[in-house]
């Protein structure tokens, strides 16, 4: 079990005190601050800031205090490599946001974009409409996106689809694609707005930060520097909507290209229309086209497959 540990500010701490008073342990190692027993985690909080959470509810425990404002994000919390909470005025600040489109689509790739938003550009963005990609229609996207591009730096990653399915039939999950595709991304636009550097960087949560930063051993460079974490990161930063809208827009025109090859409108996500779509796909252009146009490991294959033999 890993431990997880994060850097709170003196408030922080005062408040985390606070909250453990009822489970605080009389022994506190040096330089130690407090210590508190709860519910299978320990937590150890020391005067430098530094807090560690131990046990096997330490994910959750440490998800408490991960966000000023909880009752925003619950889930999020800090790698435990490069150790603080977000920090409070993190909406008003100059950050990276990372977001990625496409894993949970059939047809299609995975497209992963990380986006550069200053703090004079904040306001800019919100009356451009910047927002979650997820509330707004395709032709808003496609709208938006365009203003985007020429505001603000970003890096686009495309993985498409032939080299999806060869990497995931070699075994390699598809949380560990995306968790690549994203270091990629903001290794790449680090380098595009260097000397300038963000005052963080908000990927938005698809595994834990644990499990991000393992997916990246053996990564010749691992962008560790003020990396945050967190579920529904486009409401803690506007870069992260800025960067859903880009990925989302990058995911469409590859789908309009697809479908231009295939000669037929492909659908979007994985459900029923998508299994006909491929069948006729199969019909079309044979079996062996999917490589290029699907994520092949998806149950949507087999099902193509069957509804294409009773054509
Ligand atoms: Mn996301």
């Amino acid at each position: 079990m890993t431990n997880i540990i994060m850097k709170a500010a003196p408030s922080l701490l005062e408040k985390m005190k606070d909250h453990y008073k009822q489970a605080l342990l009389e022994k506190v190692p040096q330089g130690g601050l407090f210590v508190a027993k709860t519910n299978n985690c320990t937590i150890t909080a020391y005067r430098s800031g530094k807090v560690m959470f131990q046990g096997k509810n330490n994910e959750m425990e440490a998800a408490k205090w991960g966000n000023a404002e909880p009752s925003k994000s619950p889930t999020a919390f800090k790698a435990k490599t490069s150790g603080s909470a977000l920090p409070e005025n993190i909406a008003s600040m100059s950050f990276i946001g990372s977001d990625e489109v496409g894993t949970g689509d059939y047809f299609g790739p995975i497209t992963v974009v990380s986006a550069y938003v200053r703090k004079e550009h904040i306001p800019l963005l919100k009356e451009l409409g910047v927002k979650d990609s997820k509330n707004l229609t395709d032709p808003q996207i496609m709208k938006i996106a365009k203003d985007l591009l020429s505001i603000i730096p970003y890096s686009l990653l495309k993985l498409q689809n032939e080299k999806y399915n060869r990497l995931q039939a070699s075994g390699m999950s598809q949380g560990k694609m995306k968790a690549i595709l994203h270091n990629q991304a903001l290794i790449h636009l680090l380098k595009k707005i260097s000397p300038e550097e963000p005052e963080g960087i908000l990927i938005d949560q698809f595994v834990e930060a644990n499990t991000y930063f393992r997916h990246l051993q053996g990564q010749k460079e691992i962008c560790t520097n003020n990396v945050y974490f967190s579920t529904k990161g486009e409401s803690i930063h506007i870069a992260v909507a800025a960067a859903s809208i880009l990925a989302r827009y990058a995911f469409v025109k590859a789908m309009d290209k697809l479908s231009e090859e295939a000669g037929f409108t492909l659908p979007k996500g994985a459900g029923h229309q998508v299994d006909q779509a491929a069948a006729k796909l199969i019909q079309l252009k044979g079996e062996v086209s999917l490589d290029h146009f699907t994520k092949l490991h998806f149950a949507n294959t087999e099902k193509a497959k069957k509804i294409s033999e009773s054509m």
